[in-house]
């Protein structure tokens, strides 16, 4: 496994995730939403699309930490282990979502 590899992956998303971001902006609509609760039946549909942006947004926040925990832990020289049992991650895992911390087996454990 070459640890560069991935390393330049995670680099490369966490670039896109700070690039791409629109936070100011999200943040003025919730603040002016917050200010008039008597209207709020009216701005249903407005305030749905807020929703769904905030959604996205604790995705790429949660994202951006789980890439500087990676980042982190190949520092360390421990990237690529399973949190949770300590089991080597499968390459195709990895490859897929290089910031993952858990294998699949302990991952859909998580699930069920
Ligand atoms: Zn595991």
């Amino acid at each position: 496994m070459n640890v560069e590899t991935y390393r330049t992956a995670l680099l490369q998303k966490r670039g896109e995730l700070l690039g791409g971001s629109t936070a100011k902006p999200l943040q003025w609509t919730i603040e002016s939403n917050s200010g008039r609760q008597g209207d709020m039946a009216d701005q249903a549909s407005g305030n749905n699309e807020v929703h769904i942006q905030l959604k996205l947004k604790q995705t790429d926040a949660k994202i951006l930490q789980a890439i500087e925990e990676a980042l982190r832990r190949i520092e360390q020289g421990t990237y690529g282990v399973c949190r949770d049992c300590g089991e080597p991650i499968a390459e195709a895992r990895l490859n897929a979502i290089p910031w993952t911390r858990v294998c699949i087996t302990c991952k859909e454990k998580q699930n069920a």
